[in-house]
C-alpha cells in the first residue's frame, strides 16, 4: 500500500474512533467530559495531521511539513492533556513546550535547511517527551492503586514512545535512501502511519476504559459509603455482616456487633441546628472510626446510630471493645466555632453465640441491650445475655 493511501486510512480510523467517542460523551460523567473533549480534539488534529503528512508532497514544504507534523503534535499533546485532566492536575503551558519547540525546528529544517533525519529527530524528540510525561501523569496519580485500565493506558504510552525513539533512532543512524517519509523506497516509512495511529485509535479504546472505570468506582462508592460520614452504610454492614458470620459459624472466628447511639442528639440539633448536627455527627463518626482501627467495621445504620462488626471473642472482649468506642467519643469534645460540646453514646453490644444464625439475630440482642444502656443512665455499655435456651 502507497503511504498515501495508509495515511488516509489511518485518519479515517482517527476520525471514527474520535466520532464514537463523541456518540457516547453524554453518557460519561460530569467530572470525566473535560478531559474526553481534550482527548477528542487532540484525535481530531492528529487525523487532520496525518492527512496533510500523506498529501504533503503535493504541496510546498515549507508550507506542510511544520503544519502537519506540528497538527499531529498538538493532539499528542492534546491526549497528555487529556490524562491530566483526567486526574485533577492544572493547566500547564508546558504541555504545549514540545510541539511548538519542534514546529520552529522542523520549520527549519524544511525551509532553510533541508533535513529530513534532523526533522525526523526533533519530532521523534518532542513526541517521546509528551508521551513519557503523559505515563508519569497517569502513573504517578494511580500510585499504589490496582487501577488495570490506567496501567494499560499508561503501557500505550510507553510502548508508543518506544517504537517513536526505535523509528527516529534507525532514521537518524541509517539514514534511509527516502526524501520524505512517505517516500515508497523505504520500509521504515510503511511503519509511520501505523504507529501515527496508536495513540488515537488503541488509546482511545484505553482512554475509554480508563473513564468507565472511575465512573464504575464513583458508583460502588457512592452504593457502598454513607454520604454524611464516609462511613459504611447499612447495606455494606448486611453484605459484610452475613459474611463474617458465615465465617465465624464455619471456622469459630470470633465476631460480635456494637449498636452505638447518641445520648440526647435531639437535643444538639434543637440547640445548635441541624447543620451543626451533622458535623457533630461527623466528628463522633470519626472518633469512632479511629476506635475501631482497621480490626472492626464500623458503619452508620442511620440517623445517629452506628454499628460496629466487632473482631472479639466473647462478651467480656465485645465489652472492652466498645468501651473503647465509648471512650474515644468522650475523650475530644466537638468543636465549632465557640461551641464546645461533650458527647456521649450507649453502646449495647452482643457476642456471637451458637443460637445466632442470621445477622439480625445478633443485632436484636445489641439493640435490647441497648435500650438496657439507655435506661441505666446513657454513657455506658452494656453486653446482651446469651438468648435463653429454648430447652
Ligand atoms: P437518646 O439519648 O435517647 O438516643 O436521645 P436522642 O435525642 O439521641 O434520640 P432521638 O431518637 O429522640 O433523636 C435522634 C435525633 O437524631 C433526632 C434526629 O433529628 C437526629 N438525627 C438523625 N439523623 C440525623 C442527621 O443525619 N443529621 C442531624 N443533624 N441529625 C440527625
Ligand atoms: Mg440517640
Ligand atoms: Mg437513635
Amino acid at each position: 500500500m502507497d503511504p498515501l493511501t495508509a495515511y488516509l486510512i489511518v485518519a479515517l480510523m482517527m476520525l471514527l474512533n474520535g466520532g464514537v467517542l463523541g456518540l457516547m460523551h453524554g453518557d460519561l460523567s460530569p467530572d470525566v467530559q473535560p478531559s474526553a473533549i481534550s482527548w477528542r480534539i487532540g484525535t481530531l488534529l492528529q487525523a487532520c495531521g496525518c492527512i496533510l503528512l500523506g498529501v504533503q508532497t503535493y504541496l510546498p514544504p515549507l508550507f506542510v511539513l511544520p503544519l502537519a507534523n506540528g497538527m499531529v503534535m498538538l493532539g499528542v499533546a492534546g491526549c497528555w492533556r487529556a490524562v491530566r485532566q483526567f486526574y485533577g492536575r492544572g493547566e500547564s503551558a508546558a504541555v504545549l513546550l514540545p510541539t511548538v519547540l519542534a514546529t520552529a525546528g522542523i520549520a527549519w529544517f524544511a525551509g532553510p535547511q533541508p533535513d529530513l533525519a534532523a526533522r525526523v529527530a526533533i519530532a521523534t524528540l518532542a513526541w517521546v517527551v509528551m508521551l513519557l510525561a503523559a505515563a508519569w501523569t497517569v502513573l504517578r496519580a494511580i500510585r499504589g492503586e490496582r487501577a488495570r485500565s490506567a496501567r494499560v493506558l499508561a503501557g500505550i504510552f510507553v510502548l508508543l514512545a518506544a517504537f517513536m525513539l526505535l523509528r527516529g533512532v534507525y532514521f537518524v543512524v541509517s539514514a534511509p535512501i527516502a526524501g520524505s517519509i512517505v517516500d515508497t523506497r523505504s520500509w521504515i516509512n510503511a511503519l509511520t502511519p501505523i504507529l501515527a495511529s496508536v495513540l488515537p485509535v488503541i488509546g482511545t479504546t484505553g482512554f475509554l476504559l480508563l473513564c468507565s472505570d472511575r465512573m464504575r468506582r464513583r458508583w460502588e462508592q457512592a452504593a457502598s459509603t454513607d454520604d454524611l460520614t464516609g462511613l459504611a452504610n447499612r447495606r455494606t454492614l448486611a453484605a459484610a455482616g452475613a459474611l463474617r458470620l458465615r465465617q465465624a459459624r464455619d471456622d469459630g472466628s470470633a465476631l460480635a456487633v456494637a449498636i452505638v447511639d447518641i445520648d440526647h442528639f435531639k437535643s444538639v440539633n434543637d440547640r445548635f441546628g441541624h447543620e451543626t448536627g451533622d458535623l457533630a455527627l461527623r466528628h463522633v463518626a470519626a472518633r469512632l472510626r479511629s476506635a475501631c482501627g482497621r480490626r472492626h467495621l464500623l458503619a452508620r445504620q442511620g440517623g445517629e446510630e452506628f454499628v460496629a462488626l466487632l473482631d472479639v471473642d466473647g462478651s467480656e472482649a465485645a465489652v472492652d471493645a466498645a468501651e473503647r468506642l465509648r471512650g474515644a467519643v468522650r475523650a475530644e469534645p466537638f468543636r465549632h466555632g465557640d461551641t464546645v460540646l461533650t458527647l456521649s453514646v450507649s453502646i449495647g453490644v452482643a457476642a456471637l453465640v451458637p443460637q445466632d444464625r442470621h445477622l439480625d439475630d445478633l443485632l436484636r440482642r445489641a439493640d435490647l441491650a441497648l435500650y438496657a444502656a439507655k435506661h441505666g443512665g446513657r454513657d455506658r455499655v452494656v453486653a446482651a445475655p446469651p438468648p435463653a435456651d429454648p430447652a
